[in-house]
């Protein structure tokens, strides 16, 4: 008989269909509106009782993953032993995780993992805290863990980490990611915007046409983003993506023009950054479409590696134990 000691969850990386960003806060945060959107690029997070919390990490981008305390997989597993009380099952653990979300490359992986690693101890410590109390719990976290453990498509608001699920029809999209051959922190590009934002003055930001953000008036979700989900077209969907942060992650990374470019010249139907970047997320009309673009980006020279993905996906949830 096989004795089954480790909890294991899967979690999925996060696009942004929209992100719009307000001006900043005074406590430098900004706001934002964001339509989140869960592809089928999973981390897997294992949780097994132990003394005390550790963590190792393996896989794509692993040597750029703190293997401490900073780690927002432990940062969770410390918060969800906080909610529950410290109970007497809430004892150590070693997590292991297993990346395929590269790092910072603006897919939440880190939020991603801190999601899974909240989902499996609610397990292995028959926490029993509801969805909606996991969904407090990861707030606090960071801005993108309501959504990882949310999934499928949602609106998120205040830093990301109010979310919404967005009512639409379960069509299935089909993305093509192209991986950049380095990283962006997600604070210098913010920091970037607002530098942009700043000679300009109000409502004269550069933000990409149908975005809703501005420089001086809070953002607002994109009505023809959310008709276009309404109507499952992916013609009207690649047309209405739109991302606050990309002249940003441009002004910093300007080779990512050129992927940009190459995406929409071999025919996808929207091309964007993702969230901070550097990834560049381009959409195409079929799982054939998708195979096709994916082969000749990867060809062009234009980004280091390239991933066929398909959205929505669920969030973070268990994965069946074997044996
Ligand atoms: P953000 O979520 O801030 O938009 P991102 O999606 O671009 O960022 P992440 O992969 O989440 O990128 O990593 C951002 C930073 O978070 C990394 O540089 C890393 O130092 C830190 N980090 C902490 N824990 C993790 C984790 N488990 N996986 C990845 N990065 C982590």
């Amino acid at each position: 008989m096989t004795i089954v000691t480790g909890v294991t969850a899967r979690v999925p990386a996060k696009l942004n269909l929209q992100l719009a960003v307000g001006p900043p806060r005074a406590d430098g945060y900004h706001d934002l509106v964001t339509v989140f959107h869960a592809v089928s690029l999973f981390d897997e997070v294992t949780v097994e009782p132990a003394g005390h919390d550790t963590v190792t990490v393996t896989g794509e981008g692993a040597a750029h993953v703190p293997h401490d305390g900073d780690n927002l997989a432990l940062r969770a597993v410390a918060a969800l032993r906080t909610a529950a009380r410290g109970g007497a099952a809430a004892g150590g653990v070693r997590v292991t995780i297993a990346k395929r979300i590269p790092v910072a490359a603006g897919l939440a992986g880190g939020s991603a993992d801190a999601a899974a690693a909240l989902v499996a101890c609610n397990d292995l410590w028959t926490a029993g805290l509801t969805p909606q109390q996991l969904g407090e719990v990861a707030a606090a976290i960071g801005s993108d863990v309501a959504f990882a453990l949310l999934g499928g498509t949602a609106v998120g608001r205040g830093r990301g980490e109010h979310v919404t699920p967005a009512l639409a029809p379960a069509t299935q999209y089909h993305w093509v990611l192209a991986f950049a051959d380095g990283q962006l922190a997600t604070p210098k590009v913010y920091a970037a915007l607002d530098r942009l934002r700043a000679p300009r003055g109000s409502g004269g930001d550069g933000s990409p046409p149908g975005s809703g953000g501005s420089g001086g008036s809070p953002p607002r979700v994109s009505t023809a983003l959310m008709s276009a989900l309404r109507s499952g077209d992916a013609a009207l969907l690649g047309r209405a993506l739109s991302n606050d942060l990309q002249p940003a992650a441009l002004s910093l990374f300007p080779a990512l023009r050129k992927t940009l470019a190459a995406g929409l010249e071999l025919g996808a139907l929207g091309a964007i950054v993702a969230g901070s970047g550097p990834t560049c997320v381009f959409l195409a009309g079929t799982a054939e479409r998708a195979l096709e673009l994916a082969v000749s980006l990867s060809g062009a020279g234009v980004c280091r590696s390239v991933a066929r993905v398909t959205g929505p996906t669920a969030g973070a949830a268990l994965v069946p134990a074997q044996g």
